[in-house]
């Protein structure tokens, strides 16, 4: 394709939501004008009533390839994204084998993607317990950022940082600009808290969420913030659950510290009280918190004091979910949601009086801005990728197993009506996804910083 436009009565741009032609040369957007401004020689698809969002960007996916292509991988987390509207995966530095804590683990990754990628795809590099000496080099083999854990990740191969190794570690980070990452719980609060439910129901969701405690994050936020302050590197603190720690990042990021926050779909959409016990589909870390803390999150979005929402999709084989006996002390924690994320949040937007505006700035120009990569991604503007989804935001449906895409199709989410359906998801201007189907060869490829 070379000069074509692509037209819709709502086009959700940084500017407003308006009737517009998207004009596009080459794959990438060359302007946005009013449709009937557009030259009559031009190719022109007109999607109508259907909104045009700009392609979302998931700044937080665990792709698991290579090493753990049976959990998930390139392939199937691709084409989940494409269904689900996203044409930009950021996938994390463990899970994989090798975890990406080296130049040469980077290159493995590289190699293990090429050629399967449904949408774009970047990488973050690992800090890790003894790997401060290769964090330059990943920042210069291209990486967007870091990822660390202040707690043991549930897996080996990728170990967690004490403030001592972080410490080691944060003048590199620092040096090269880009952010850090941080699953933030400390493991003291968690320790004291599971000694005590030894003996108690781990059927029960009471006592898996008792055991991952409020405080588990809040310490690890507090030693982050003084951390920042005292090392200045760009801090970003993932999947935060607890909204007691929002009055402190309210009043750091009104100090003008470098901090950004996310949370995911799954705490703005379920809530403890709901979780039935020996559901473990519901188990991820920091745990699903209740009704009352969820709408905390809803508001800090409004306000800004959280900036993105991404999915932490984090799938595993579903025997490791012990679906069976229902334990959450031994189920796997990790909720997949790729192919689902926009219709959930949707479906919550709408009865909260958002529009797709703040779709477009929460789970596309927010993760594009925190990999860096704004200029090109995440949004309807002149020069940008055209990466759009075509969306249907009134429809309705209920999420079945055929809406998953990814490998294990299990999901917390299935046998609920959501609202607002992707039609299609086109990557630099080419149909990636379409109604179900995937029409294109994997056209997605790496994206440097
Ligand atoms: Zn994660």
């Amino acid at each position: 394709m070379n000069v074509g436009a692509f037209v819709s009565r709502r086009v959700v741009t940084p500017q407003g939501i308006r009737a517009a032609a998207m004009l596009v040369e080459d794959g990438r957007i060359l302007d946005v004008v009013p449709s009937d401004q557009l030259n009559r020689q031009i190719p022109v698809k007109d999607f109508g009533e259907a909104a045009i969002l700009p392609g979302l960007v998931d700044s937080h996916v665990h792709i698991n390839e290579p090493g753990r292509t049976e959990w998930e991988g390139f392939r199937t987390a691709t084409r989940a994204a494409a269904a689900g509207g996203y044409t930009l995966l950021v996938d994390m530095p463990l899970n994989c084998m090798p975890p990406t804590t080296t130049v040469a683990a980077l290159d493995a990754k590289r190699k293990a993607a090429s050629g399967q990628c449904a949408v774009d795809w970047m990488a973050w590099g690992g800090v890790v317990s003894d790997n401060q000496e290769h964090i330059e080099d990943l920042a210069v083999a291209g990486v967007p950022g870091f990822k660390c854990f202040l707690i043991h990740p549930g897996i080996d191969g990728f170990t967690m940082v004490t403030e001592h190794e972080l410490r080691a570690a944060l003048p590199h980070v620092a040096r090269t600009g880009l952010p850090l990452l941080v699953h933030a719980e400390l493991p003291g609060p968690v320790d004291a808290a599971t000694q005590k439910l030894a003996q108690a129901d781990w059927c029960r969701y009471a006592t898996y969420l008792a055991s991952r405690p409020d405080e588990a994050e809040l310490s690890a936020i507090r030693l982050l913030l003084s951390l920042c302050r005292e090392f200045r590197f760009r801090l970003h603190i993932v999947h935060l659950s607890t909204a007691l720690a929002l009055d402190m990042l309210r009043a750091v990021k009104s100090e003008g510290l470098p901090i950004t926050v996310e949370t995911c779909p799954h705490y703005l959409h379920f809530s403890a009280e709901q979780i039935r016990d020996g559901q473990t589909l519901f188990k991820c870390a920091p745990a699903i918190r209740s009704r009352e803390n969820r709408e905390k999150l809803w508001e800090a979005l409004r306000e800004g004091v959280i900036d993105l929402v991404a999915t932490d999709h984090s799938p595993c084989p579903p025997e490791m979910k012990r679906l069976d006996d229902g334990n959450f002390r031994t189920a796997w924690g990790g909720i997949a949601s790729l192919s689902l994320a926009l219709p959930v949040l949707w479906t919550e937007l709408t009865r909260r009086g958002y529009t797709l505006a703040e779709i477009a700035r929460w789970m596309a120009e927010g993760p594009a801005k925190l990999a860096g990569c704004e200029s090109q991604k995440g949004r309807i503007v002149k020069g940008c990728d055209a990466d759009f989804v075509v969306f249907d935001p009134e429809a309705k449906f209920v999420a079945t197993r055929e809406h998953l895409h990814y490998r294990h199709r299990i999901s917390p989410y299935l046998g609920e009506e959501l609202r607002g359906v992707v039609k299609a998801t086109y990557l630099r201007g080419n149909c990636v996804f379409e109604g179900g189907t995937f029409p294109a060869e994997p056209l997605g490829r790496e994206i440097r910083r």
